[in-house]
């Protein structure tokens, strides 16, 4: 029986219509902006300057403190300039510009398709090297991969998720790596098993992926065996942390916890990749698997696609903007973030370009709260988003923070489920942001 998370959660239709596009390389472009800032934590401090030559895969920007992560060129070419450059919202953030030319990767980095299983480096040479190669967690938190495989004095792990559920609407890219990468996938566990020194992995994936299921299935039952595959039920967010935690131990991570206080490290299967492609390649992460879709467009895609390409490049890549579509996100429907300059470009963690219809981007107008209770029994978090809005606009912080408005993972299940149309997640959003703001500042006192 396929299992799921205990509280809350929706069913938007899934509209996987990219689930059968194989994963195509996206061709170089001219000009790369490269931003310093892709990761969570601090942004890297670059390490090139306008006129130098840079390789595909070599250091350009340096991680800068604790929580920071690498940066390398996915180009080969010359540095046109250092200079703060727009990010897909429009803030400016240090970008290195390269006007590139053929691809040339530095010394060490085996670019062959080959496979590579059996796995040489000791645990401290694993986290080392993904440190070196500048790998995130391409979930959607851009979390550095090396820290999240290092726990804390105190605490220890006993078993690694691997998450598979590509919950969002939409996007396909894990899908497809599953699919099309599935021995590089699970030996990338390994790896991550032998850095945490646990016994225990589970990819947990949701049931409308049966192909997946039956790609990994067959790899662990033959070879991977003590990687176990867990069938979930279709149900959005089961791809959140908690909710995962949730479904696949049945443990429940504290209020302002982390995985690891239940014993427990989740790490996606984009970044299992990626930490196969570091560990047994050298190749630092420098691209990822796009998802290009909507149904606007005439044809789907799946792209492997490098750090710093324009979004304009890609609109101009799959024919021009789609006559019906008004609005692009970067990501899903349900977390992604809407894209406001066209010339700003992808980074290591992009994951999906959504195109949307008028149809589809109409919100209807606000009404009054009928107390119905459809967004409390749709929040995965136990919380009572009617509430939350009603606080967050009156700015009664205290009682946002004792109401746990910092739990809130931003979900949007309920405002999906609102019947009079109320904004709440972009109410509660911003009232999160505050009420972490105070709580920081609190504790550095
Ligand atoms: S966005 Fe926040 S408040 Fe709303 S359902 Fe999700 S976790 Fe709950
Ligand atoms: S779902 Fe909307 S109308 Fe119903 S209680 Fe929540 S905020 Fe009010």
């Amino acid at each position: 029986m396929s299992r799921t998370f205990s509280l809350g959660g929706i069913h938007p239709k899934d509209k996987k219509i990219s689930a059968d596009t194989p994963i195509t390389d996206f061709p170089p472009v001219e000009i790369a902006y490269i931003s310093m800032s892709q990761h969570l934590g601090a942004p890297s401090e670059p390490i090139v300057a306008k006129g130098d030559m840079v390789k595909c895969g070599q250091l350009i920007g340096k991680s800068s403190g604790f929580i920071s992560a690498n940066i390398h060129s996915p180009f080969t070419g010359t540095v046109l300039s250092v200079e703060p450059y727009p990010d897909l919202s429009g803030n400016m953030v240090t970008h290195v510009i390269i006007k590139t030319q053929e691809d040339e990767w530095i010394e060490g980095t085996d670019t062959s398709p080959a496979l590579v299983k059996e796995i040489k480096l000791t645990k401290e040479q694993i986290l080392k090297r993904i440190a070196e190669c500048g790998v995130i967690g391409l979930g959607g938190a851009a979390f550095p991969t090396h820290i999240k495989l290092s726990p804390p004095p105190g605490k220890k792990a006993d078993i690694l998720i691997i998450n598979g559920a590509e919950c969002e609407p939409y996007l396909t890219s894990d899908y497809r790596l599953m699919l099309e990468r599935g021995e590089e996938v699970l030996t990338g566990a390994r790896i991550m098993m032998k850095a945490l020194g646990v016994d225990k992995a589970v990819v947990g994936i949701e049931e409308n992926k049966p192909l997946a299921v039956e790609r990994l299935k067959s790899l662990v039952d033959n070879e991977y065996k003590e990687i176990k595959v867990v069938v979930l039920k279709k149900r959005y967010p089961q791809g959140g942390e908690k909710q995962l935690i949730d479904a696949i131990t049945g443990r429940r991570v504290p209020s302002m916890g982390l995985p690891i206080d239940v014993g427990v490290v989740v790490q996606n299967v984009g970044t299992a990749y990626a930490v196969y492609e570091a560990v047994q390649k050298n190749k630092p992460l420098t691209d990822g698997i796009v998802t290009i879709t909507g149904d606007s467009l005439s044809e789907q895609k799946n792209f492997r696609l490098r750090a710093g390409t324009p979004f304009q490049q890609i609109i101009d890549h799959i024919g021009g903007f789609p006559e019906e579509a008004v609005k692009i996100i970067s990501g899903g429907p349900l977390m992604g973030k809407a894209v406001s300059k066209l010339g700003a470009a992808t980074v290591k963690s992009t994951s999906g370009l959504l195109f949307l219809t008028a149809k589809e981007t109409l919100r209807e107008e606000e009404n009054n709260c009928i107390r119905c209770a459809k967004c409390v029994e749709a929040c995965p978090m136990g919380l009572e988003p009617y509430l939350l809005n009603k606080l967050a606009r009156a700015s009664r912080m205290d009682d946002l923070e004792e109401n746990s408005v910092q739990d809130c993972i931003e979900c949007g299940c309920c405002m999906y489920t609102c019947p009079s149309h109320i904004p709440l997640l972009d109410t509660i959003r911003g009232a999160k942001a505050s009420v972490l703001r105070i709580m920081r500042s609190r504790s550095k006192k």
